[in-house]
C-alpha cells in the first residue's frame, strides 16, 4: 500500500535562499511523526508546502494515493490532510462550541451533502459534544473563544482541526509555552479522539517528540538530515552535531 502522504524532492527558494533542498519523506496511515530542528531549518516552509499555503519551485506532494499539488488548502482539507486551524478562521467573540460546530457542519456539508442539511447538522452536533467531553476543558466549551487562557486556546486549536476530521494532521508548535503536563493532556486528546488519524508534530520540547513519535524526521539547513526511529536518530552523530549534541544519553 503506499503511504497516506509522499513528499518527492520538494524545493524552495525564498529570493536567493534556498528554503527546502530535496525533501522526500513519506508519512503512513496512522503514524505519528516527530519533525525537528533548529530554528529557520525548514520545518514551517515545508507544512506550508504540504498544505497548499506555498507553491514549491520544484517536487510533487501525493496524499491518499493522488496528486494534490494543484488543489488549495481548503481542497486539500477537505480530502483529509489538514493543519491546526488557522486563527483567521476562529471568531473570538464565539464560544467554543459554536466556533467547532461551524467547522463540523461545513465538514459534514463536504461529505453528506444527500442527506440533506438536518442530518448533517445533528451529526455534526454529536460530534462537536463528543470532542468537548473528551477534551475535558472545564466549562464544556461555552466560554467565548477569547476568554480562553492559553492553555485552553493550545486545545481550542486542536479541536476545530479535529472537528474536521483529518486523516492526516500537521501540528505545528502545539505545545509550546505549555507545561509538561498539559503538552501530554494535548496528544492524549488526539489519541483518544481517533487512534487511526496520521500525525506530524512540529515540536521543540525532546522529551514530548521522542516519547510520543513513531518516527523521527530531523532537518537542518533545509535539508533532511535524517529519518528513523526515536533511538536511531538520537544515536546518529549528525543529529547531534546539527541539534541535540547537549542531550544527555
Ligand atoms: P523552522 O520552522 O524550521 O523554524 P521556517 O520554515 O519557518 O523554519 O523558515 C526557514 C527559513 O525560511 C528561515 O530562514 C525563514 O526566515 C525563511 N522564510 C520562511 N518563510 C519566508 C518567506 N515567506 N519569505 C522569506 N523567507 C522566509
Amino acid at each position: 500500500m503506499s503511504p497516506l502522504l509522499e513528499i518527492a524532492g520538494i524545493g524552495k527558494s525564498f529570493g536567493a535562499f534556498r528554503a527546502l533542498s530535496d525533501i522526500s519523506l513519506a508519512v503512513e496511515e496512522g503514524e505519528t511523526l516527530g519533525l525537528i530542528g533548529p530554528n529557520g531549518a525548514g520545518k514551517t516552509t515545508l507544512f506550508n508546502v504540504v498544505t497548499g499555503f506555498l507553491r514549491p519551485d520544484s517536487g510533487a506532494v501525493r496524499f491518499a494515493g493522488a496528486p494534490v499539488d494543484r488543489l488549495p488548502p481548503e481542497k486539500r482539507a477537505a480530502l483529509g490532510l489538514v493543519r491546526t486551524f488557522q486563527k483567521a478562521m476562529v471568531f473570538p467573540a464565539l464560544s467554543l462550541r459554536e466556533n467547532l460546530a461551524m467547522a463540523a457542519r461545513q465538514r459534514a456539508g463536504h461529505g453528506l451533502r444527500w442527506l440533506g442539511a438536518r442530518t448533517c447538522h445533528a451529526e455534526a452536533d454529536a460530534k462537536v459534544e463528543r470532542l468537548l467531553a473528551e477534551s475535558g476543558l472545564p466549562r464544556g466549551g461555552g466560554e467565548r473563544m477569547a476568554d480562553l487562557s492559553y492553555g485552553e486556546q493550545r486545545i481550542a486549536d486542536l479541536l476545530m482541526a479535529l472537528a474536521l476530521e483529518p486523516r492526516l494532521l500537521l501540528l505545528d508548535e502545539p505545545t509550546a509555552g505549555l507545561s509538561q503536563a498539559e503538552a501530554e493532556r494535548l496528544l492524549r486528546i488526539v489519541r483518544r479522539h481517533d487512534s487511526r488519524t496520521a500525525l506530524v508534530l512540529i515540536a521543540h520540547d525532546i522529551d514530548i517528540v521522542f516519547g510520543h513519535c513513531d518516527r523521527i524526521a530531523v532537518m537542518h539547513l533545509g535539508r533532511l538530515l535524517r529519518t528513523g526511529t526515536p533511538q536511531a536518530v538520537r544515536a546518529d552523530a549528525a543529529v547531534r552535531a546539527a541539534y541535540l549534541g547537549s542531550l544527555a544519553d
